[in-house]
């Protein structure tokens, strides 16, 4: 059966943005398991991120990275130093192939993101020196989650929500629209910086994957 995206491909595989550099968009629908914090504070459920043909690229984007070839994908990530993984929505586990292949063909290229899925992070993390994933955690996260022994993200924290004392989360995402964190979420000391506008970009940190 013929679909809309049959005849598409995009112009660049790629996304840009001005925080993370550029990254592998994908859709939430499907994708996302998220929990109660996430789903209301979601950054990609409105704007640019929401408009129907950056959604139409997020849908192709899944496809694509459940395909038979990535050629295109890898010729684009091999000329960049690092790529976030999920820049929107989350990865599933019939993308784990060629994350695999994409991170080996692509060595000097730092593959990294969030998941809110511990399959999926156990499939990718430890497999490539260049393949990091932060598995993402909230005040409404189900208790399961923290059995996870891998390395954690704690977001998006709201004003009320005390970050616990755990030397796994690498980094805090504080509740944040618009370019500006919400009135009344505290700092902590491993606040994301682009968010605090300590720094202008992930390429200028490189927390996330530098563990
Ligand atoms: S902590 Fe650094 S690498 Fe991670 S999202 Fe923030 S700026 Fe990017």
């Amino acid at each position: 059966m013929k679909t809309s995206l049959d005849n598409y491909f995009p112009t660049t595989i790629l996304s840009s943005n001005t925080k993370t550099g550029c990254s592998i968009n994908l859709p939430i629908k499907g994708h996302c398991t998220p929990t109660k914090n996430c789903a209301a504070c979601c950054y990609a459920k409105s704007g640019h991120t929401a408009l129907p043909t950056n959604i139409r690229k997020q849908v192709w984007m899944s496809q694509y990275l459940k395909g038979p070839s990535i050629a295109q994908l890898i010729l684009e990530t091999k000329s960049r130093t690092a790529v976030r993984l999920s820049g929107t929505g989350d990865l599933s586990l019939d993308h784990v192939n060629n994350l695999l292949w994409l991170a080996q063909s692509c060595s000097s290229t730092m593959l990294w993101g969030m998941t809110r899925k511990l399959d999926v992070a156990a499939e990718l993390n430890g497999r490539l020196p260049n393949l990091k994933l932060l598995v993402s955690v909230d005040s409404s996260s189900p208790d399961s989650v923290w059995n996870y022994q891998g390395p954690l993200c704690y977001g998006p924290r709201l004003a009320g929500d005390v970050v616990p004392r755990d030397k796994r989360i690498i980094t805090v995402f504080p509740y944040h629209k618009g370019g500006r964190v919400i009135n009344g979420v505290p700092n902590h000391k491993k606040d994301c910086p682009a968010v605090r506008h300590v720094v202008d970009g992930c390429m200028s940190c490189g927390r996330c994957w530098k563990w």
